[in-house]
């Protein structure tokens, strides 16, 4: 294949995890052709809840996945569901979950995730001190909250596991409760409150605002469609534009969000890559006093606080990247959330579904392709991307470097489920 133009590093995606490869690479001294088929944070980066949440180590294949499921899937619009039209199209990724499940997959999940998630919240400190990144992060703190005692208690395995990974919560009643969040109904007895909870306050502006700070420093980004990537045997990659344009680039990152799995395929990469999507609604600011983050981790859903209002949502739909959105699902959290909120005005929201781009095993993959060292891989953070993100640029700029990685990047590669 003859490539028609030059690039150093070529990374294909700008969502948040392209966004922030790119940030890390052109501050390395490489020079960045940032391709973008959309627009700047297109994908999931635009409309999630914004949470920084490095505290969840858990992975969502854990012991006793099958005595939950069942029940969630009998609600059509309960928090875990899947569209008749996608059931067998899925049946395998639950398969891989259902096994990721089992106690010694589960272990190595939580100390992968463990580790991942340290690095984050360190690479978020270092994103935290450049002056234009700095006021999109707050300090909310978290509410967890739970229906009834026996599912506080059913949760104190997954608390003890952030507690030993050095997360600090604390268990609050009734009265505590209402002081940290008045207007919640009577039913939220039990509840962990995690003082040094962070959020991002607006998720599509801090994607565009990484990418500016790319930018700043030399990147470029251009809108293009990549239809296939391939090695060069001399070192490097090809990427192809839809239109036509090959670039030849010594180093190519995938950072193509829930739309990575074709990409990787033509590189010898058969990967489980799913979308698990997810839906919200984010209602003006006056729509309630919310004072943090709320999770209400019996039905699958949280409420943060925002820049542009109170986003209400969550859940998993399991209905591929084709079919369309089932809004029926974000007007089923909202009116659950105006049950828990009985204040909460529910009006004048604007509806959103996005695409968590999931492994069944809950961590991203990260590393080199099957095809070329050069060829790396940044894809399939699930509901983590964001939190993830500073942390898998860092690894992916050291990769490209050939330094060895800050943490061990055996659990992410792209084959360990082949
Ligand atoms: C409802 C919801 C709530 C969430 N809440 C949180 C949260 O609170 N905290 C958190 O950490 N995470 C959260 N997430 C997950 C998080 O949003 C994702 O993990 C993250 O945004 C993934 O980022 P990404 O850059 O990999 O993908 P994306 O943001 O989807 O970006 C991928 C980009 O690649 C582009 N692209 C794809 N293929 C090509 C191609 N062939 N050529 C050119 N461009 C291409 C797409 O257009 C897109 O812009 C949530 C997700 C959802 C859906």
């Amino acid at each position: 294949m003859q490539a028609n133009t030059k690039a150093d590093v070529v990374i294909v995606g700008a969502g948040i995890i392209g966004a922030m490869a790119a940030y890390r690479l052109q501050k390395d001294g490489r020079q960045v052709l940032l391709l973008e088929r959309t627009a700047v944070a297109a994908g999931a980066s635009a409309g999630n809840a914004g949470i920084l949440a490095f505290p969840e180590i858990i992975p969502i294949a854990a012991p006793g996945l099958l005595l939950k499921a069942p029940k969630w899937l009998l609600d059509p619009l309960g928090p875990l569901s899947i569209r008749p039209a996608y059931g067998l199209k899925i049946a395998p990724w639950l398969w891989r979950l259902w096994r990721a499940s089992a106690k010694a997959s589960f272990a190595r999940g939580v100390a992968a995730q463990t580790a991942m998630m340290r690095l984050a919240a360190e690479e978020m400190e270092r994103i935290r001190d450049v002056p234009e990144l700095s006021a999109f992060i707050d300090n909310t703190g978290t509410l967890d909250l739970y229906d009834s005692e026996a599912s506080f208690n059913a949760a104190a395995g997954d608390w003890l596991e952030k507690e030993k990974a050095g997360f600090e919560f604390t268990p609050v009643g009734r009265t505590e409760i209402e002081e940290l969040q008045p207007g919640l109904a009577p039913q939220f007895r039990h509840a962990m409150y995690g003082r040094s909870g962070l959020q991002v306050n607006d998720p599509k502006a801090f994607t565009k605002a990484v990418c500016a700070q790319a930018v700043a420093r030399g990147a470029v980004i251009r809108m293009a469609e990549v239809v296939d990537i391939a090695p060069v045997s001399s070192g490097g990659g090809i990427v192809s534009l839809a239109d036509g344009t090959k670039v030849k680039a010594s180093t190519v990152v995938l950072a193509g969000g829930a739309w990575s799995k074709k990409l990787a395929a033509r590189l010898g990469d058969t990967v489980p890559l799913e979308t698990e999507r997810g839906y919200n609604t984010t209602l003006p600011e006056q729509a309630f006093a919310l004072t943090r983050q709320l999770y209400f981790n019996d039905h699958g859903f949280v409420v943060t606080p925002l820049a542009q209002g109170i986003r209400v949502g969550g859940a998993v739909e399991f209905a591929g990247l084709e079919l369309e959105p089932n809004y029926r699902r974000s007007k089923a959290l909202l009116s659950k959330a105006a049950r828990f909120l009985p204040d909460l005005n529910s009006g004048g929201g604007t509806e959103w579904m996005g695409f968590r781009p999931s492994m069944p095993d809950s961590l991203p993959v990260i590393g080199p392709s099957a095809a070329s060292r050069d060829i790396i891989y940044a894809f399939g953070h699930g509901h983590l991307g964001l939190t993830q993100s500073a942390a898998t640029g860092a690894l992916v700029s050291d990769l490209a470097a050939g330094r060895t990685p800050g943490i061990p990047l055996t659990a992410f590669r792209a084959g360990r489920f082949s």
